[in-house]
Protein backbone atom coordinates (compact mmCIF):
# COMPACT_ATOMS: atom_id res chain seq x y z
CA UNK A 1 0.00 0.00 0.00
CA UNK A 2 0.89 3.61 -0.67
CA UNK A 3 1.97 5.75 2.20
CA UNK A 4 -1.86 7.52 2.09
CA UNK A 5 -3.54 4.11 1.97
CA UNK A 6 -1.30 3.02 5.29
CA UNK A 7 -2.23 6.05 7.27
CA UNK A 8 -5.64 5.20 6.58
CA UNK A 9 -5.69 2.28 7.48
CA UNK A 10 -5.06 2.77 11.62
CA UNK A 11 -2.64 1.60 13.37
CA UNK A 12 -2.34 -1.97 13.40
CA UNK A 13 -4.43 -2.92 16.40
CA UNK A 14 -2.49 -6.46 16.55
CA UNK A 15 1.39 -6.81 17.38
CA UNK A 16 3.50 -9.32 17.06
CA UNK A 17 7.46 -9.75 18.18
CA UNK A 18 8.15 -9.08 14.73
CA UNK A 19 6.58 -5.56 14.44
CA UNK A 20 8.01 -4.80 17.92
CA UNK A 21 11.66 -5.98 17.01
CA UNK A 22 11.15 -3.34 14.28
CA UNK A 23 10.30 -0.58 15.78
CA UNK A 24 13.22 -0.89 18.19
CA UNK A 25 15.96 -1.81 15.54
CA UNK A 26 14.53 0.82 13.06
CA UNK A 27 11.56 2.81 12.60
CA UNK A 28 12.27 3.06 9.18
CA UNK A 29 12.35 -0.17 8.13
CA UNK A 30 8.97 -0.70 10.24
CA UNK A 31 7.61 1.66 7.93
CA UNK A 32 8.24 -0.26 5.01
CA UNK A 33 7.34 -3.13 6.17
CA UNK A 34 4.03 -2.20 7.13
CA UNK A 35 3.47 -1.03 3.56
CA UNK A 36 3.75 -4.47 2.95
CA UNK A 37 7.12 -4.00 1.36
CA UNK A 38 8.73 -7.69 2.01
CA UNK A 39 10.92 -10.40 0.05
CA UNK A 40 10.54 -11.23 -3.18
CA UNK A 41 9.40 -14.46 -2.76
CA UNK A 42 11.92 -15.62 -5.73
CA UNK A 43 14.53 -13.85 -4.22
CA UNK A 44 14.29 -14.97 -0.56
CA UNK A 45 18.41 -15.27 0.90
CA UNK A 46 19.06 -19.21 1.34
CA UNK A 47 19.53 -18.64 5.26
CA UNK A 48 15.70 -17.74 5.17
CA UNK A 49 14.77 -20.47 2.96
CA UNK A 50 17.31 -23.02 5.01
CA UNK A 51 15.61 -22.07 8.17
CA UNK A 52 12.03 -22.81 6.73
CA UNK A 53 12.51 -26.00 5.26
CA UNK A 54 14.02 -26.76 8.24
CA UNK A 55 11.20 -25.85 10.22
CA UNK A 56 8.99 -27.83 7.43
CA UNK A 57 11.54 -30.98 8.20
CA UNK A 58 10.48 -30.93 12.20
CA UNK A 59 6.73 -30.30 11.27
CA UNK A 60 6.24 -32.95 9.79
CA UNK A 61 8.44 -35.03 11.62
CA UNK A 62 6.70 -34.37 15.24
CA UNK A 63 3.73 -34.60 13.76
CA UNK A 64 3.58 -38.31 13.41
CA UNK A 65 1.95 -40.34 15.46
CA UNK A 66 3.97 -42.44 18.44
CA UNK A 67 3.37 -45.50 16.63
CA UNK A 68 5.40 -44.37 13.58
CA UNK A 69 8.37 -42.60 15.48
CA UNK A 70 8.77 -46.20 17.66
CA UNK A 71 8.74 -48.42 14.58
CA UNK A 72 11.67 -48.94 13.20
CA UNK A 73 10.90 -49.63 9.41
CA UNK A 74 7.65 -47.07 9.74
CA UNK A 75 10.06 -44.23 11.41
CA UNK A 76 13.08 -44.77 8.28
CA UNK A 77 10.22 -43.95 6.47
CA UNK A 78 8.64 -41.22 7.81
CA UNK A 79 12.22 -39.42 8.35
CA UNK A 80 12.88 -39.97 4.25
CA UNK A 81 9.46 -38.48 4.06
CA UNK A 82 10.28 -35.13 6.69
CA UNK A 83 13.47 -34.86 4.38
CA UNK A 84 12.00 -34.72 1.02
CA UNK A 85 9.60 -32.02 2.99
CA UNK A 86 12.36 -29.96 3.51
CA UNK A 87 13.67 -30.36 0.32
CA UNK A 88 10.64 -29.78 -1.45
CA UNK A 89 10.17 -25.95 0.26
CA UNK A 90 13.81 -25.22 -0.76
CA UNK A 91 12.98 -26.73 -4.15
CA UNK A 92 9.83 -24.44 -4.69
CA UNK A 93 11.85 -21.39 -3.43
CA UNK A 94 15.34 -22.30 -5.22
CA UNK A 95 17.51 -19.90 -3.59
CA UNK A 96 21.57 -19.19 -4.54
CA UNK A 97 23.21 -21.12 -1.97
CA UNK A 98 25.34 -19.64 -0.20
CA UNK A 99 28.13 -20.50 2.40
CA UNK A 100 26.56 -22.71 5.59
CA UNK A 101 23.12 -22.33 3.20
CA UNK A 102 23.12 -25.50 1.27
CA UNK A 103 20.49 -27.87 -0.29
CA UNK A 104 23.08 -30.93 0.28
CA UNK A 105 23.39 -29.88 4.11
CA UNK A 106 19.98 -31.11 5.07
CA UNK A 107 20.73 -34.94 4.77
CA UNK A 108 23.91 -34.61 7.30
CA UNK A 109 22.57 -32.38 9.78
CA UNK A 110 19.59 -34.57 9.89
CA UNK A 111 20.93 -37.71 10.00
CA UNK A 112 22.75 -36.35 12.87
CA UNK A 113 19.56 -34.77 14.58
CA UNK A 114 17.92 -38.53 14.13
CA UNK A 115 21.00 -39.86 15.99
CA UNK A 116 20.80 -37.72 18.64
CA UNK A 117 17.64 -38.00 19.08
CA UNK A 118 16.48 -41.04 19.22
CA UNK A 119 13.25 -40.73 20.99
CA UNK A 120 11.22 -37.98 22.71
CA UNK A 121 9.98 -37.61 26.34
CA UNK A 122 7.19 -35.20 24.39
CA UNK A 123 4.97 -35.34 21.71
CA UNK A 124 3.21 -32.78 19.24
CA UNK A 125 -0.27 -32.18 20.82
CA UNK A 126 -2.92 -32.47 17.48
CA UNK A 127 -3.30 -29.73 15.18
CA UNK A 128 0.06 -28.25 17.49
CA UNK A 129 2.39 -27.69 14.78
CA UNK A 130 2.07 -23.72 13.62
CA UNK A 131 -0.58 -23.09 15.79
CA UNK A 132 -1.38 -18.41 15.44
CA UNK A 133 -2.69 -16.99 18.37
CA UNK A 134 -3.51 -13.40 19.75
CA UNK A 135 -4.78 -12.12 23.10
CA UNK A 136 -5.96 -8.78 24.30
CA UNK A 137 -3.15 -6.79 26.23
CA UNK A 138 -5.03 -6.07 29.82
CA UNK A 139 -6.04 -2.14 29.61
CA UNK A 140 -5.40 -1.04 26.04
CA UNK A 141 -7.15 -1.96 23.09
CA UNK A 142 -4.32 -3.78 21.52
CA UNK A 143 -3.69 -7.35 21.14
CA UNK A 144 -0.56 -9.54 21.04
CA UNK A 145 -0.03 -12.19 18.45
CA UNK A 146 2.01 -14.85 17.19
CA UNK A 147 2.37 -18.55 15.75
CA UNK A 148 3.77 -21.26 17.77
CA UNK A 149 6.21 -23.54 15.49
CA UNK A 150 4.51 -26.54 18.01
CA UNK A 151 2.50 -27.12 21.42
CA UNK A 152 4.01 -30.38 22.75
CA UNK A 153 2.75 -32.40 25.92
CA UNK A 154 6.27 -33.25 27.55
CA UNK A 155 6.09 -36.43 29.72
CA UNK A 156 9.03 -36.18 31.98
CA UNK A 157 10.85 -35.14 34.03
CA UNK A 158 7.99 -32.23 34.27
CA UNK A 159 4.93 -33.30 32.72
CA UNK A 160 2.32 -30.47 30.40
CA UNK A 161 2.16 -28.35 27.68
CA UNK A 162 5.26 -26.22 26.03
CA UNK A 163 5.77 -24.51 23.48
CA UNK A 164 8.05 -25.92 20.76
CA UNK A 165 10.43 -22.91 18.87
CA UNK A 166 12.88 -24.59 16.47
CA UNK A 167 15.74 -22.12 15.51
CA UNK A 168 18.59 -22.60 12.85
CA UNK A 169 22.13 -21.03 13.13
CA UNK A 170 25.03 -20.35 11.19
CA UNK A 171 26.64 -19.95 14.28
CA UNK A 172 27.99 -22.06 16.56
CA UNK A 173 26.03 -23.06 19.73
CA UNK A 174 27.60 -21.59 22.45
CA UNK A 175 26.90 -21.12 26.27
CA UNK A 176 25.80 -17.53 25.30
CA UNK A 177 23.64 -18.41 22.28
CA UNK A 178 22.00 -20.91 24.94
CA UNK A 179 21.14 -18.53 27.41
CA UNK A 180 19.76 -15.98 25.01
CA UNK A 181 17.00 -17.23 24.87
CA UNK A 182 15.81 -16.92 28.29
CA UNK A 183 16.15 -13.25 27.20
CA UNK A 184 13.81 -13.78 23.94
CA UNK A 185 10.97 -11.47 23.99
CA UNK A 186 9.55 -13.93 21.46
CA UNK A 187 9.90 -16.86 23.89
CA UNK A 188 8.14 -15.06 26.87
CA UNK A 189 5.26 -14.09 24.14
CA UNK A 190 4.46 -17.76 23.92
CA UNK A 191 4.58 -18.50 27.60
CA UNK A 192 2.45 -15.61 28.11
CA UNK A 193 -0.34 -16.66 26.11
CA UNK A 194 -0.16 -20.39 27.07
CA UNK A 195 -0.13 -18.97 30.98
CA UNK A 196 -3.38 -16.87 29.73
CA UNK A 197 -4.97 -19.59 27.52
CA UNK A 198 -4.17 -22.78 29.85
CA UNK A 199 -3.22 -22.01 33.60
CA UNK A 200 -0.48 -23.53 35.58
CA UNK A 201 -0.42 -26.24 32.93
CA UNK A 202 1.82 -24.59 30.75
CA UNK A 203 5.02 -24.69 31.53
CA UNK A 204 6.98 -23.45 29.87
CA UNK A 205 8.90 -23.39 25.81
CA UNK A 206 11.68 -25.92 24.65
CA UNK A 207 14.20 -24.29 22.46
CA UNK A 208 15.18 -26.42 20.10
CA UNK A 209 18.61 -25.69 18.59
CA UNK A 210 20.32 -26.66 15.65
CA UNK A 211 23.96 -25.41 14.30
CA UNK A 212 24.37 -24.77 10.44
CA UNK A 213 27.58 -25.79 10.74
CA UNK A 214 28.72 -29.24 9.25
CA UNK A 215 31.60 -30.88 10.94
CA UNK A 216 34.95 -31.41 9.35
CA UNK A 217 37.58 -34.15 9.47
CA UNK A 218 39.63 -32.19 11.54
CA UNK A 219 37.12 -29.96 13.43
CA UNK A 220 37.86 -29.28 17.07
CA UNK A 221 34.17 -28.20 18.06
CA UNK A 222 33.95 -27.46 21.68
CA UNK A 223 30.06 -26.70 21.29
CA UNK A 224 27.08 -28.83 20.66
CA UNK A 225 25.16 -29.20 17.03
CA UNK A 226 22.23 -29.37 18.70
CA UNK A 227 21.05 -28.22 21.98
CA UNK A 228 17.49 -28.10 23.99
CA UNK A 229 17.02 -25.52 26.40
CA UNK A 230 13.57 -25.63 28.43
CA UNK A 231 12.46 -21.66 29.17
CA UNK A 232 9.95 -21.19 31.52
CA UNK A 233 8.65 -17.59 33.72
CA UNK A 234 7.49 -16.43 37.11
CA UNK A 235 4.42 -15.22 36.84
CA UNK A 236 5.98 -11.93 37.93
CA UNK A 237 8.20 -12.28 34.93
CA UNK A 238 4.89 -12.74 32.65
CA UNK A 239 3.01 -9.67 34.14
CA UNK A 240 6.10 -7.60 33.71
CA UNK A 241 6.48 -8.74 30.28
CA UNK A 242 2.44 -7.68 29.49
CA UNK A 243 3.23 -4.16 31.15
CA UNK A 244 5.97 -3.66 29.04
CA UNK A 245 4.66 -4.91 25.85
CA UNK A 246 1.34 -2.09 26.45
CA UNK A 247 3.98 0.55 26.98
CA UNK A 248 6.25 -0.42 24.41
CA UNK A 249 3.17 -0.27 21.98
CA UNK A 250 1.71 3.01 23.24
CA UNK A 251 5.30 3.98 22.43
CA UNK A 252 5.38 3.31 19.28
CA UNK A 253 1.65 4.71 18.21
CA UNK A 254 2.89 8.08 19.91
CA UNK A 255 6.00 8.15 18.78
CA UNK A 256 5.93 7.13 15.54
CA UNK A 257 2.10 6.71 13.95
CA UNK A 258 0.49 9.87 15.71
CA UNK A 259 3.35 11.75 14.36
CA UNK A 260 4.29 9.93 11.08
CA UNK A 261 7.73 10.13 12.07
CA UNK A 262 9.71 6.80 11.00
CA UNK A 263 13.80 7.43 11.64
CA UNK A 264 16.41 5.31 10.49
CA UNK A 265 18.33 3.53 12.89
CA UNK A 266 21.64 4.65 14.80
CA UNK A 267 22.87 0.97 14.20
CA UNK A 268 24.88 0.53 10.62
CA UNK A 269 24.87 -3.19 11.35
CA UNK A 270 21.13 -3.49 11.25
CA UNK A 271 21.37 -1.63 7.42
CA UNK A 272 24.47 -3.68 6.18
CA UNK A 273 24.70 -6.70 8.37
CA UNK A 274 27.45 -7.47 10.75
CA UNK A 275 28.17 -11.11 12.85
CA UNK A 276 25.24 -13.30 13.11
CA UNK A 277 22.40 -9.96 11.21
CA UNK A 278 21.82 -9.90 7.50
CA UNK A 279 21.90 -6.68 6.15
CA UNK A 280 18.55 -4.81 5.35
CA UNK A 281 16.26 -5.43 2.55
CA UNK A 282 15.47 -2.00 2.17
CA UNK A 283 19.18 -0.56 2.16
CA UNK A 284 18.97 0.47 -1.87
CA UNK A 285 15.90 3.33 -0.43
CA UNK A 286 17.77 4.58 2.37
CA UNK A 287 20.85 4.89 0.09
CA UNK A 288 19.44 6.46 -1.81
CA UNK A 289 17.77 10.62 -1.37
CA UNK A 290 14.13 9.26 -1.67
CA UNK A 291 11.38 10.89 0.48
CA UNK A 292 9.66 7.45 2.17
CA UNK A 293 6.57 8.53 1.47
CA UNK A 294 7.04 8.65 -2.07
CA UNK A 295 8.74 5.47 -2.47
CA UNK A 296 7.19 2.51 -4.17
CA UNK A 297 7.98 -1.09 -3.89
CA UNK A 298 9.18 -1.21 -7.66
CA UNK A 299 11.89 1.28 -6.91
CA UNK A 300 13.90 -1.37 -4.57
CA UNK A 301 15.16 -4.31 -6.43
CA UNK A 302 14.09 -8.08 -4.77
CA UNK A 303 11.34 -6.14 -3.28
CA UNK A 304 7.81 -6.85 -3.88
CA UNK A 305 4.15 -6.11 -1.39
CA UNK A 306 3.51 -9.09 0.12
CA UNK A 307 0.01 -11.12 -0.32
CA UNK A 308 -1.92 -9.63 2.15
CA UNK A 309 -1.72 -8.00 5.48
CA UNK A 310 1.29 -9.46 8.02
CA UNK A 311 -0.86 -12.03 10.15
CA UNK A 312 1.27 -14.67 10.52
CA UNK A 313 -1.23 -15.50 13.98
CA UNK A 314 -3.77 -16.75 11.57
CA UNK A 315 -2.29 -19.52 10.46
CA UNK A 316 -4.10 -22.73 10.24
CA UNK A 317 -3.85 -23.95 13.18
CA UNK A 318 -4.89 -20.63 14.99
CA UNK A 319 -6.08 -20.87 18.62
CA UNK A 320 -7.45 -17.59 18.68
CA UNK A 321 -10.31 -16.78 20.89
CA UNK A 322 -13.05 -15.12 18.27
S1 LIG B 1 18.64 0.35 5.49
FE1 LIG B 1 19.04 0.84 7.64
S2 LIG B 1 17.94 2.77 8.03
FE2 LIG B 1 17.13 1.92 6.12
S3 LIG B 1 15.33 0.74 6.74
FE3 LIG B 1 17.06 -0.66 6.68
S4 LIG B 1 17.86 -0.72 8.76
FE4 LIG B 1 16.57 1.10 8.57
Amino acid sequence: MNNTELQESGFPPIWDNTMRQLAVACPRKLYYFLRGFDYDPSTKPAYFVWGSAWEEIMATWYSASQDILQDPVKRATHAYLSLQMGYQVWDEMNPIEKTLNKRSSFEPIWNAYLDQYPYETWHMIERGAEAGWTFPLVGTPYSLGGAFDGVIEVHEPLHGLMALENKTTGAFITKNYIDSWHFAPQVTGYIWYGRKILGDQFIGALMNLVTKNLPGPRSQWTTPRFARVVVTKTDHQLAEFEEQAAWHINLIKREHWDRWYWPKTLNKDDCCGGIGKAPCLFRPLCFSDVNPADVNHTDCPGVSLREGPWQPWLRWGSQDEE
